[in-house]
């Protein structure tokens, strides 16, 4: 069994924004040669999310919605009295920071429609990091 293990580095510009990473997961995994085994997806970060769907825009500004539903920015929360960042915490408790893929014959199991998309919900930052780790042939 191999265990490949990499990181996706980049920046947000906005507070709140999607970053589709999909294309960058599979040119690892493509460089590697993998075969059959999964794939882990996973951002250390606490105020993070990766979610896996469609990357349209109006799907883009409904799923930033939907999380502004979960924790509104202006919520009244414990968190705020040590920082001001409560809800992207909560978003990011909600909507975890990993997700694991499949994959078959050296590619991803993705649906025709499911793209790795990063949330951030307490940009911008200047550095966020995404491990992709490998086990498998
Ligand atoms: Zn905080």
């Amino acid at each position: 069994m191999r265990v490949l293990f990499e990181e996706i580095v980049f920046g947000t510009k906005r507070k709140e924004q999607i970053v589709d990473i999909t294309g960058d997961v599979r040119a690892i995994l493509n460089r590697w040669g993998v075969q059959n085994g999964i794939a882990l997806v996973f951002a250390p970060h606490a105020t993070a999310s990766i979610v896996l769907n469609e990357n349209e825009p109006g799907l883009e500004r409904d799923i930033l919605n939907l999380f502004n539903l979960i924790a509104p920015v202006d919520g009244d929360y414990h968190h705020n009295r040590v920082d001001m960042n409560a809800h992207a915490h909560l978003r990011s408790a909600a909507f975890p920071p990993y997700i694991v893929i499949p994959v078959r014959n050296g590619k991803m199991l993705l649906g025709a429609w499911q793209r790795i998309m990063f949330v951030e919900n307490d940009g911008p930052r200047a550095r966020r990091t995404v491990v992709v780790e490998y086990l498998g042939e």
